[in-house]
């Protein structure tokens, strides 16, 4: 049996990539950060039904002491490290955090890993955030990086020690340029979801309007579900490299919004109203993705289209209010 070892196991991405891992038969370890509200943390897993199956261990990836603890305890054959502080936005309030989570999280468990001589399979959570102002319309693992934020600044760091490590160490370290992905398991801080709640809340009568920032940003979207196989389908692989995982379609936030309000029946236009309080100060405008690499070499392609991702999303979200 396989034992994986995954950071950021509170969120989102760390809920469907236990889901997988342990179909696979793997046993899967959760780094969890110390925090007063232990349910609240593990709520994704509750979710998907996963309580229980997967051990967590406290560790924080800010202090490389506790991650070489965990991984001279655990040994795992693999090592996906999803922790980070993902929220863009946040990132401009909490620049430094950010830098110390999202960024030198993962040179500290690369360091541990090396520190220890141990061999797992290493997968990196890069982002598409990193094109940033994009400098080509359609994005793959050759185009030029420019980060607008502190977020995509650290992940971009995170992402060339993750190349670094295995050109230096020959470490099989991949890094996975994933594009957005959402899911009902997203956190409602993040577009998509803020609309799919909002959207129940107006169906259910609990409000009247949504307050967003820029509706005309726009965004490859994929489902959660399906790009955690790709993060698996990486470290399988005999030589680890860089992919960039997408669908190749972009659509805008009002086009989600129109997705999403037409699914429960309503409009958008009698409810979203614009607030530049939501406005950041620099946005990423337009992201494309190439997959063709992950396609060709991981065999991955999407499965779930944009139209059953809001659709999944509403649906969940209805259900959720209703039963409070
Ligand atoms: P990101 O791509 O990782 O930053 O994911 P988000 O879901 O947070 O944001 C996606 C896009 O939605 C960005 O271009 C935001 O500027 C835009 N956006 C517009 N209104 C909102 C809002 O109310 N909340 C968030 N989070 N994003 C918004």
């Amino acid at each position: 049996m396989k034992t994986a070892l995954v950071t950021g196991i509170s969120g989102q991405d760390g809920a469907y990539l236990s889901q997988l891992l342990l179909e696979k038969g793997y046993h899967v370890v959760g780094l969890m950060r110390r925090s007063s509200n232990a349910e609240k943390s593990v709520e994704r897993l509750h979710w998907l039904g996963l309580g229980g199956e997967v051990e967590l261990t406290d560790g924080d990836l800010t202090d490389l002491s506790s991650l070489i603890r965990v991984l001279a305890k655990v040994k795992p054959d693999e090592v996906y490290n999803l922790g980070a502080q993902s929220f863009v936005a946040l990132s401009w309030q909490q620049p430094i955090l950010t830098g110390e989570v999202t960024g030198m999280g993962a040179f500290n468990m690369l360091e541990a890993i090396r520190l220890l001589e141990l061999k797992p399979h290493f997968y990196q959570a890069s982002s598409s955030e990193m094109f940033g102002m994009v400098q080509a319309k359609l994005q793959n693992e050759s185009t030029p990086f420019y980060p607008r934020s502190p977020y995509a600044v650290s992940k971009l760091a995170a992402h060339w020690i993750t190349v670094n490590y295995r050109e230096s160490f020959a470490m099989h370290a991949s890094s996975g340029i994933l594009f957005n992905h959402e899911s009902p398991l997203r956190g409602i801080e993040f577009v998509t979801r803020k609309i799919t709640d909002g959207v129940a809340r107006i169906k259910l009568g609990l409000s009247t309007r949504l307050e967003l920032g820029n509706l005309e940003a726009a965004r490859d979207w994929g489902h959660a579900r399906d790009y955690v196989k790709a993060m698996w389908l990486m470290t399988q692989q005999e030589t680890p490299e860089d992919y960039v995982v997408a669908t190749g379609r972009s659509a805008t936030i009002r086009e989600f919004c129109e997705l999403a309000f037409s699914h429960a029946g309503l409009n958008y236009q009698d409810h979203v109203r614009v607030n530049p309080a939501f406005f950041r100060p620099a946005e990423v405008d337009c992201l494309k993705g190439d997959a063709s690499k992950a396609r060709e070499k991981l065999g991955w392609v999407p499965e779930i289209t944009l139209e059953e991702l809001a659709a999944e999303m509403v649906e969940a979200d209805l259900r959720r209010l209703a039963q409070k």
